[in-house]
């Protein structure tokens, strides 16, 4: 008999943020495969399982995504029930389509649960709403960094009216600067530069278009962070402001 295997969402960082769904699938797993980004207080919800890091860091040490495919693989051929936990949601730049694909070719049977991504969480924690009426039409949630080094459209980007939330984005910030200054978007465009997003150590730096390079490096920007480009990244935090959750539960 197969086991199955989840692809589960452990949300930006704050244990709270975590839904009751993941709670519930954790609690179930004997196999829990779990990525850099994700703090490890929600394991909480699984002591009995047993816990494979599986990290791959932009630039550090990292595990082969085929070895991963191969582990998940395994461990479902035993019968048993394997948690994927990634950051964020598995669908935002978290290759579990990929994944689910690749399993499912397999006979394995694979089930998605959301998380709240980083580029939410970041923007509220900090106030800015990001489809603000009025001010902005929509949000567009891009990565700085493609597998293939292909070009984005920075022009369709640029004149869509969305907010754009760019994840993977701190070693970039010189040449998407660049290309959305050349594609028309204005020097001025409000930018919020968002750490660590609804972690005890989260901090923001606010800057614009222009400027936000220099004003990163002299703030020592450092992954993970994102992006919030647009008219909104100006909105004072206050009135959507994230709650706090309770210290205990923050703890990384
Ligand atoms: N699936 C994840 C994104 C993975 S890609 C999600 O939905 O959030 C990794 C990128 O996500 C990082 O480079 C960074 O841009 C962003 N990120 C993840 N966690 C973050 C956090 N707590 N604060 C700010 N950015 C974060």
């Amino acid at each position: 008999m197969h086991g199955k295997v989840w692809l589960v969402g452990a949300g930006p960082g704050d244990p709270e943020l975590l839904t009751l769904k993941a709670a519930r699938v954790l609690r179930g797993a004997q196999v829990v495969m779990v990525d850099d980004l994700v703090n490890r207080a929600v394991l909480e919800h699984c002591p009995e399982a047993r816990v494979i890091a599986v990290g791959k860091r932009g630039g550090c040490r990292s595990t082969p995504q085929a070895f991963i495919h191969r582990l998940m693989l395994r461990y479902a051929r035993q019968g048993k029930c394997v948690v994927r936990l990634k950051g964020g949601d598995p669908c935002i730049f978290g290759r579990a389509s990929e994944e689910a694909d690749w399993l499912q070719a397999r006979g394995i049977e694979v089930e998605v649960v959301n998380g709240i991504t980083a580029g939410l969480a970041g923007a509220t924690h900090f106030g800015i709403p990001l489809t603000l009426r009025g001010v902005a039409r929509g949000v567009s949630f891009v990565t700085a960094h493609t597998q293939d080094d292909s070009p984005l459209d920075w022009t369709a980007l640029a004149q869509s009216g969305t907010t754009l939330v760019v994840y993977m984005g701190v070693a970039k910030l010189a040449e998407i600067r660049g290309n959305l200054i050349a594609a028309g978007l204005a020097a001025s465009t409000p930018v919020a530069l968002i750490e660590n997003a609804s972690l005890p150590q989260q901090r923001e730096c606010r800057s614009d278009l222009a400027n936000m390079h220099e004003d990163a490096l002299a703030f020592e920007l450092k992954s993970p962070a994102i992006l919030v480009i647009g008219e909104v990244a100006a909105s004072a935090s206050g009135s959507v402001q994230a709650a706090r959750s309770s210290p205990g539960l923050r703890s990384k």
